[in-house]
C-alpha cells in the first residue's frame, strides 16, 4: 500500500480529487493537504469583484471532494520538503510520511516595495482576498465622496479588476476614481488591439490609464510612482502579475528560472520522480509555459493517471502542453475581449462566451449542492 499526499488542491488536482475512489480501491492511502476546505476559480474571480458572481459560484468544496472518497484531509500548509525522507513538512509542525507526493499550490503575488500589512492594500491572490476587496470597495463607496483605487498591474489580472472595481461602483450607484497603474504599456505582452480596445473600453467609462508607472510606495493614503505621482488612495490593489512560493528553494528541490518546482515531460521532478506537480507552481523544463489556468486544466487527467501509476509502480504518460489557447478578458460590464490565434474581437457574445465556459467548467468538479452554480 503506498500513501499519496497532496499538496494544495488547485485546478490541476480536481480529476485525481474526483478520482480518489480510483487509489483506494487498490488499497492505497491518500491525503489532501489545504489551508482551505475550498477552492476558488480564479478565471471568475473578477467577475466575483464586479458583482457577476457570489463566493458560491466559483468554489471547489475540494475538502468534501477529499473526504467522501476515503481521502484524509490536513488543515495546513505545506511548508517544506525533506525529499531523501519522504517527508512533507506542515506549518503546524506535523509532519507527513509520503510515498508519492504532488504539488498543486499556485503561486503568490509579491507585496514588492509595497510592504506587507497595509490594510489597504490588497493583492489579487488568493482569489479570495477579492470577496474581503469586494466588501472593502462597498464599504468606501458608502462612506467617502470620491474613494480612489488604484490597481497596480497592466496585465490581465489588473486590467479585468479595474474593469470589475468600476462595475462594482456602477452597480452602487456610486462614483469613484479608479486608476491603473502600468509598468510598461497596457496589455503589451498581446496583440496591439487588444490594448486600443481596453484603453477604449476604459476611456469611455472614466478609468485612468497611467502606462510607464510602477506603484513604488504608499504613503498617507496615497500611491507614490517611480515617476514621482502621488495618487489620492483609499485602497490599493496589487495585481503585477505572480512569484513562486519559497517551498521548492527551501526545501533544496530543483527549480526553474523562476523558481518553481523543475518537472520533466512526466509532470514529475526529475532527481525524485516520486516528486510530481501541476499548474503554476510547475517549471515545465521541455517548454516554459504561461502562468494560466489553462495548463493547469490540461494537466488535470495526466497527472491523476501519472500519480496513479506511480503507487502502482507503473510507468507513466507524458504531457503535451497542446497548442494555441483562447484568451478572454472580462472587461467587468459584461463585455470582454477575445484572443485566438493573433486575432482579436470584442463585445458582449465575448463575455458571454467566457461565462459559458467558465460555469462549465465548475459544474464539472462540483460535488454538493451546496456549492452548485447560483441558477439564473
Ligand atoms: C485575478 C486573476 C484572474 C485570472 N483569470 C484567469 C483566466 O481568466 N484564465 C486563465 O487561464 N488564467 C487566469 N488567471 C491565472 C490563474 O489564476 C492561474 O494560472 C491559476 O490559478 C493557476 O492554478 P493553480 O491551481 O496552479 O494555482 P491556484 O489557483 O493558486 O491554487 C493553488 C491552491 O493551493 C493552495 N495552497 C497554496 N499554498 C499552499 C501550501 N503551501 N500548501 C497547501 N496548499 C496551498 C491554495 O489554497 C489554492 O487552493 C488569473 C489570475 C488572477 C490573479
Amino acid at each position: 500500500m503506498a500513501h499519496l499526499v497532496l499538496a494544495g488542491g488547485g485546478h490541476a488536482h480536481l480529476t485525481t480529487l474526483l478520482n480518489i475512489a480510483a487509489f483506494r480501491e487498490r488499497g492505497h492511502q491518500v491525503t489532501l493537504v489545504s489551508p482551505t476546505d475550498y477552492h476558488y476559480y480564479s478565471g471568475m474571480g473578477p467577475g466575483l469583484l464586479a458583482g457577476l458572481y457570489k463566493p458560491e459560484d466559483l468554489r471547489f468544496h475540494i475538502k468534501k471532494m477529499a473526504t467522501d472518497r476515503g481521502a484524509d484531509f490536513i488543515q495546513a500548509e505545506a511548508l517544506r520538503v525533506e525529499a531523501d525522507n519522504r517527508l512533507l513538512v506542515l506549518d503546524s509542525g506535523r509532519t507527513v510520511k509520503y510515498d508519492v507526493l504532488s504539488f498543486n499550490i499556485g503561486s503568490k503575488v509579491s507585496y514588492g516595495p509595497v510592504g506587507e500589512g497595509e490594510a489597504s492594500v490588497f493583492t489579487v491572490k488568493p482569489i479570495q482576498n477579492l470577496i474581503r476587496l469586494r466588501k472593502k470597495a462597498l464599504d468606501l463607496l458608502k462612506t467617502l465622496e470620491l474613494p480612489g483605487f488604484v490597481v497596480a498591474g497592466g496585465g490581465p489580472a489588473g486590467l479585468e479588476i479595474a474593469g470589475a472595481l468600476h462595475q462594482l461602483a456602477k452597480e452602487a450607484k456610486k462614483p469613484a476614481k479608479i486608476t491603473l497603474l502600468a509598468a510598461g504599456r497596457l496589455m503589451e505582452r498581446f496583440p496591439e488591439k487588444v490594448r486600443q480596445k481596453a484603453l477604449k473600453s476604459f476611456a469611455r467609462r472614466g478609468i485612468l490609464v497611467e502606462e510607464g508607472a510602477s506603484l513604488s510606495a504608499v504613503e498617507n493614503g496615497f500611491a507614490i510612482t517611480d515617476k514621482g505621482q502621488k495618487i489620492e488612495s483609499s485602497c490599493i490593489i496589487l495585481a503585477w502579475g505572480v512569484k513562486a512560493q519559497e517551498l521548492f528553494a527551501r526545501s533544496n528541490l530543483p527549480t526553474g528560472p523562476d523558481g518553481n518546482l523543475a518537472v520533466n515531460k512526466y509532470l514529475a521532478c526529475k532527481n525524485h520522480p516520486e516528486i510530481f506537480g501541476g499548474g503554476d507552481c510547475i517549471y515545465f523544463a521541455e517548454s516554459p509555459l504561461d502562468k494560466v489556468g489553462v495548463y493547469p486544466v490540461r494537466q488535470n487527467s495526466i497527472l491523476f493517471e501519472n500519480l496513479l501509476a506511480a503507487v502502482e509502480g507503473k510507468k507513466p504518460t507524458p504531457f503535451d502542453p497542446g497548442g494555441p489557447y483562447l484568451l478572454i478578458f472580462n472587461l467587468g460590464n459584461k463585455k470582454a475581449i477575445l484572443v485566438k490565434n493573433g486575432k482579436v474581437f470584442s463585445g458582449q457574445w465575448a463575455y458571454w462566451l467566457k461565462n459559458f465556459i467558465d460555469r462549465r467548467f465548475m459544474k464539472r468538479f462540483q460535488v454538493s449542492g451546496e456549492n452548485l452554480p447560483a441558477k439564473k
